[in-house]
């Protein structure tokens, strides 16, 4: 029979333990951060329905249109088309909307962490299955609340231990004056109809915003001398950026306004940011994104919502922390290992393990049959701190040989004052 090797399917990966740590702390200090300011934690399924996305993202967007790993219904009972997750607001709005959040109190803040899905062409840092966290914020259209995600996301990777961060953040107005540049802008870009690329004329008609963010070279030049969104926009709308900026200037975040910033989704109204590190060499990694989506839960058919959120890339996260050489605190691994002999020492050491347990010392105990020498070796490759030791002779005495495995010394001690002992060079 030939052997079967198996692969992780294109564009996944195995996280190992040597990288979980980071993930662990990644985990930790954003969940310290958001329940600090005033988040609490949601979970959405993994696939909804695909309308939801074509309908949130907007149809015209790659996401939509390329990218969904779709779920086609097998039977007749089910007719509605499921999509894997590509991103979380989506789903998070969706259960906004279900369960009535909106006789809450408001605002109401939520924040998520998950695997999200899109068939992306796989690539250095783009999984077809990556993490991401996010935040979001319902009921609240004022400032504050744009100011309290971005700074949100900001404290998360600042307490991280990351360094060059940059927010980058415009406004691309509201559904009043949008239009108006929109015209602008198509009047300028017809003029140079010929120069565009073919994603470029679908955009003028379907989404002219994003002829700003196209990646093609020659529209990125015309892009350059394309009219300013932050000139068109509407009183309203430039004193809700204005006080947004404010806010950060108040905590000296450090930002530039990019106006033509555009985010590649279709529900964000007023502000847009994006979060990135600057390395050495000048190379920008885009940390994460987000804006404000005041018709999104309207969009989805809730009630009129003011609502404004981000996520964060996990892996790029991880990624950059380990370029940066972030220092992260290691899980405590075992702490003592008991290494026992014999009948008499087996009984006594349940007693002991249980009280180390109780302690919340981390114990490590197999109540086997092995000599001392291989159970000795256990704890080694374990990298435990420290091996109990009890054999027949202790046992009786009701005493423990406490030998420390990194200096190879060791002392006996009365079971009764073991627990303080062991904890006193814990510390
Ligand atoms: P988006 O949801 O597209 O606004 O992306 C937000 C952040 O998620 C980006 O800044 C990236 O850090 C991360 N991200 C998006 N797509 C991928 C992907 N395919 N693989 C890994 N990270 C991603």
């Amino acid at each position: 029979m030939s052997r079967v090797f198996y692969q992780s399917p294109r564009g996944t990966k195995d996280i190992l333990p040597s990288e979980e740590i980071y993930w662990q702390y990644f985990f930790n200090v954003a969940q310290k951060t958001l329940s600090g300011a005033g988040f609490t934690k949601i979970e959405t399924p993994h696939f909804e329905n695909a309308e939801i996305y074509s309908r949130g993202i907007g149809e015209t967007t790659d996401i939509v249109q390329k990218e969904m790993f779709l779920l086609q219904p097998t039977s007749s009972d089910e007719q509605v088309t499921y999509a894997l997750r590509p991103e979380g607001t989506a789903g998070v709005v969706r259960a906004y909307i279900q369960n009535g959040m909106n006789s809450w109190s408001q605002p109401v803040r939520l924040w998520y962490f998950g695997a999200m899905f899109r068939r992306e062409r796989p690539q250095r840092g783009r999984y077809r299955e990556f993490y991401q966290l996010g935040a979001e914020i319902f009921g609240d259209e004022s400032a504050k609340s744009d100011y309290l995600v971005v700074m949100s996301a900001w404290e998360i990777l600042r307490r991280l231990g990351l360094s060059n961060l940059i927010v980058y953040a415009s406004s691309i107005g509201c559904p009043d004056c949008r239009p108006k540049f929109y015209a602008k802008l198509k009047k300028f870009y017809k003029e140079k109809i010929n120069r565009l690329c073919q994603d470029c004329l679908v955009r003028l008609e379907k989404n002219p915003l994003r002829l700003l963010d196209c990646k093609n070279e020659r529209c990125q030049e015309i892009a350059k001398e394309a009219p300013n969104i932050l000139d068109s926009l509407c009183p309203e709308c430039r004193i809700h950026f204005q006080n947004t900026l404010e806010y950060l200037d108040y905590f000296g975040v450090r930002y530039e306004i990019e106006s033509r910033l555009v985010r590649g989704l279709d529900y964000y109204t007023r502000t847009v940011f994006e979060i990135a590190t600057i390395n050495d060499k000048g190379r920008q990694s885009a940390l994460g994104a987000g804006g404000r989506y005041d018709g999104l839960v309207q969009l989805l058919g809730g009630p009129v919502t003011p609502a404004v959120g981000y996520s964060l890339g996990v892996e790029r996260i991880i990624e950059v922390m380990r370029e940066q050489k972030v220092k992260i605190p290691l899980p405590r691994g075992v702490e003592v290992t008991i290494v026992q002999l014999g009948d008499k020492a087996k009984e006594v050491s349940r007693d002991i393990h249980d009280r180390l347990v109780k302690e919340n010392i981390n114990v490590f105990y197999i109540p086997s049959n092995d000599g001392l020498r291989q159970q000795l070796q256990a704890a080694a490759k374990l990298d435990s701190r420290f091996a109990l030791i009890v054999g027949q002779r202790e046992a009786m005495k009701a005493e423990v040989i406490l030998r420390d495995l990194s200096t190879s010394t060791q002392e006996t001690f009365a079971i009764k004052v073991l627990v303080d002992e062991i904890k006193k060079r814990l510390k």
